[in-house]
């Protein structure tokens, strides 16, 4: 009997504990550890936070999901991981204390290091969790005129929820009559081919923005924020009466003293998702060092692949399926215009890109399609 330990509860954790659950026998323990019971759907948060969703769309319970798939879940806190014991310490949860492993994945997704821009706490909006979100449509709501800023900070790795925040905003004036008193602006630290990893995509994204007057002011590095102003690395002050930026990344703490990470905190995979030089290890999802942005299909494909491998590892087989890193993505809330893009990282080729009301539909689609098949 194996006992599989999966660190987080998000796209990565449960994906590699549902493959697993259904790839091993049922003499072996699955145990997944997560720091809340609530499973979030991320890419709803900016439909959450435009009035579009309710918070019972975008969150569900995953407790009894994961039970119904004989998978233990534990709400805990990861402390400390121990490969020379092989144990994980666990706190501020239901049970504390030690959990022993035979084999480890780790799926705790990323840190918002929010500490690297002086000022973000009290002055800026985000959205990368649920309260957030909410707190951030609060704002909107009162937002009738004046300039709107939307930005990512430099390390973070999500362009999506910028764009589609910013249009969203913008289709909300047009429609209330509103959009001549408002400045809408997104700022980005690279330019729009660099962000979306494509010179057509970034071309079609800049004529949506042109066609709802959103401006787009590339290489801007914002370093620190005052109430109404965001300070750029070349002192440049960007004036705001609305702002939502998305905050530097970095990788989860829980790996960052086990020298398995590279600056950035991020986990050295091999392409068979295995941890690199660790036996037994394996690391899925936002917390792993991959370029480009961070995306819950790459998620979700990484803990297909792991889960595969180390049930083959189990079996006493070579781990030989290999991840190929490659980009898909909507950005939604263009209306007839929403666009679908689908890259092949490990190449220099153009990407595929899309566009039509369609992309947006699938996308609500996929999120149905998550929530009911996890409730
Ligand atoms: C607003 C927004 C919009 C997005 N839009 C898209 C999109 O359109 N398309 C797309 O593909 N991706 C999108 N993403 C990105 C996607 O959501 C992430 O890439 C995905 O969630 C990563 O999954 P993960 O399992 O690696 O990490 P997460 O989903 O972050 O899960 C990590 C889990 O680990 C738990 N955890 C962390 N630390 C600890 C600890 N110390 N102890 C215990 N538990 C811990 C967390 O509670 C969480 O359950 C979006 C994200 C956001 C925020």
């Amino acid at each position: 009997m194996a006992k599989v330990l999966i660190l987080g509860g998000g796209f990565g954790g449960v994906i590699a504990a549902e493959r697993l659950a259904e790839q091993l026998g049922i003499e072996h323990q699955i145990t997944l550890v997560s720091r809340s019971r609530q499973f979030v759907f991320y890419p709803a948060l900016v439909r959450l936070a435009f009035g579009k969703a309710e918070q019972a769309d975008v969150s569900f319970d995953l407790r009894h999901t994961l039970l119904n798939r004989r998978i233990n879940f534990i709400e805990a806190e990861v402390v400390h991981v121990d490969p020379s014991e092989r144990t994980v310490t666990i706190g501020h949860g239901e049970v504390e204390g030690k959990l022993p492993y035979d084999y480890l994945v780790f799926a705790l997704g990323r840190r918002l290091a929010t500490e690297r821009i002086t000022g973000f706490y009290e002055h800026a909006h985000h959205l990368l969790n649920v309260d957030k979100a909410i707190r951030f449509g609060k704002a909107v709501k009162k937002f009738h005129e004046g300039r709107a800023v939307f930005g990512q900070c430099v390390g973070a790795r999500l362009p999506v929820p910028v764009y589609e925040s910013a249009l969203a905003l913008a289709r909300g004036l047009e429609e209330s009559g509103e959009r001549e008193r408002a400045r809408i602006t997104v700022v980005s630290p690279t330019t729009l081919e660099a962000e979306l990893g494509d010179v057509a995509a970034a071309a079609t994204l800049k004529k949506a923005l042109d066609k709802h007057q959103i401006e787009f002011l590339p290489n801007l590095s914002i370093e620190s924020l005052t109430q109404d102003s965001a300070i750029t690395k070349s002192r440049e002050a960007i004036d705001f009466d609305l702002l939502m930026l998305v905050p530097p990344f970095r990788g989860s703490s829980a790996a960052s003293y086990l020298e398995i990470t590279n600056d950035e905190g991020y986990i050295n995979v091999n392409s068979t998702m295995r941890v690199a030089g660790h036996e037994r290890i394996y690391a899925v999802g936002d917390c792993v060092n991959f370029s480009g942005p961070k995306m819950g299909h790459m998620a979700v494909r990484q803990a297909e692949i792991a889960a595969t491998n180390l049930a083959a590892e189990i079996d006493g087989r070579e781990p030989v399926l290999r991840y190929e890193h490659e980009m898909k993505f909507v950005i939604d809330e263009i209306g007839t215009d929403s666009l679908y893009l689908h890259k092949d990282l490990s190449k220099d080729e153009p990407a595929t890109v899309k566009q039509g009301r369609f992309w947006s539909w699938a996308k609500r689609v996929h999120e149905k399609y998550w929530e009911l098949s996890h409730s």
